[in-house]
């Protein structure tokens, strides 16, 4: 074990590619809300591992669900049956309200066989012209770094170099109605993709009634809705989901004006609390029936360990109440800093949803502001990382008090304020 933050730096900096740009800190331990780094220092997480760790660092009962079946069975591929599976496809199908689930291990991957089920579906049942399907993605999308995935990423430094890239992606923007019934009459089309808020963009939101007009155009124009709800799923925005709209009913959303049904759910992250890689894919039969032995596959994918973490992982979700717990942290969140901001020249704006916010920062998006900020905060003692250049992203874990949260704001305002 490293002796020193510096040392565990350097050995980084040294002997690891250079894909990341980390704030300088090392962490060695988490618990909830909180994190240490190895000099022994406090700090309160604000991005919960990319809205991975929604149910908070170590979660015991999650950590020993994970602990129980390592010990017992691992890992037996898909050439056998496991115990474990059959049960966990059950839960999450039912928790989120479709027929069936393909498991995966990484959101990039989930997103893969989101893609190719959608063509598959579009050649055998809606009889689309061979090779040619295309789905409509949008501006400033991120789905992850598959090589099809980069193929229609907006950001240059995830495409430069990296071509050949995949076809049959057509671009839009994003919150745009008649760009997208535009598209949606071109030939060919098998599906949307689309983030029901855009993360790693900035915690862009779309007009409230968007996702619903996406859904029901592409029920119009017979195509796929394909909602990644990697990042923002799994109560993060104060919804079971964020196509859920307003509502908190827990998995029974189908009721609900205001629910926007994806075709095919795509989720990751937060599925297994961060203690464990965990995706999945889910849809009904019509869709999922595509997919046939040989057709797809992971080594890992729906291993024993992943089903006993992510059933523990949504109960914990459920029986905390973390959904609506996200629900009024983040009200109470977006009042204290729309307050704060009236005050400051430095931050323009906040927005988001539940508990994934932003605040954009005076300054130019090639500035490093809020590099700056995001290192002060860290030596007042919380943890946030700036996503797409002027913008902090805002994501503490759902089981946050309202105390914290108020000592969270404190921490803000004052770095802010002193900056
Ligand atoms: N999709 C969205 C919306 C994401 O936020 C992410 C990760 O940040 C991904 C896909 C990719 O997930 P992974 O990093 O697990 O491949």
């Amino acid at each position: 074990l490293v002796q020193s933050s510096k040392e565990a730096i350097a050995l980084e900096n040294k002997h690891g590619a250079h894909n990341y740009h980390p704030l300088p800190v090392v962490l060695s331990k988490g618990e909830g809300v909180y994190m240490w780094d190895v000099e022994g220092k406090k700090y309160y997480d604000f991005l919960s591992a990319y809205s991975a760790v929604n149910q908070g660092h170590c979660h015991p009962r999650i950590v020993g669900a994970m602990t129980e079946q390592a010990q017992t069975l691992t890992l037996t591929s898909r050439a056998f049956y496991n115990d474990v599976l059959g049960p966990y496809e059950k839960y999450v199908t039912e928790y989120f309200g479709f027929d069936k689930v393909l498991p995966m291990n990484t959101g990039a991957e989930a997103v893969e066989t989101a893609i190719k089920i959608a063509r598959k579906w579009g050649y055998e049942k809606k009889g689309v012209d061979e090779n040619e399907g295309k789905i409509i993605v949008f501006d400033q999308n991120f789905h992850g770094r598959t090589t099809t995935i980069i193929s229609f990423s907006s950001d240059q430094d995830a495409r430069r170099n990296f071509g050949p890239y995949t076809h049959g992606f057509i671009k839009i923007q994003y919150n745009d109605k008649e760009a997208l019934e535009e598209a949606l009459q071109l030939n060919n089309i098998v599906g949307v993709l689309i983030e029901p808020i855009q993360g790693e963009a900035g915690v862009n939101v779309p007009n409230e009634k968007f996702m619903q007009n996406v859904a029901k155009l592409c029920k119009e124009y017979n195509v796929l809705f394909m909602a990644d709800e990697i990042q923002t799923g799994i109560g993060r925005t104060g919804g079971l989901l964020a196509v859920c709209g307003n509502c908190s009913c827990q998995g029974h959303c189908e009721k609900q004006s205001t629910y926007a049904q994806p075709d095919i759910l795509i989720l990751g992250k937060a599925i297994s609390g961060g203690v464990y890689p965990v995706s999945a894919v889910l849809a009904n039969d019509e869709v999922m029936d595509v997919i046939t032995p040989g057709t797809h596959g992971s080594t890992f994918g729906g291993n024993p360990v992943a089903g006993a973490v992510a059933v523990a992982a949504l109960e914990v979700i459920r029986d905390e109440k973390l959904t609506q717990n996200a629900r009024r942290l983040g009200e109470i969140f977006r009042e204290r800093m729309n307050k704060f901001i009236a005050t400051t020249d430095l931050v323009t704006l906040v927005r988001g949803k539940g508990l994934l916010n932003a605040i954009v920062i005076n300054d130019e998006p090639t500035s490093s502001t809020a590099w700056n900020i995001c290192v002060k905060l860290k030596e007042n003692g919380l943890l946030a990382k700036p996503t797409h250049g002027n913008i902090i992203r805002f994501a503490p874990p759902l089981v946050m008090t309202e105390e914290q949260l108020h000592e969270c704001c404190d921490i803000i305002e004052n770095t802010i304020r002193d900056f």
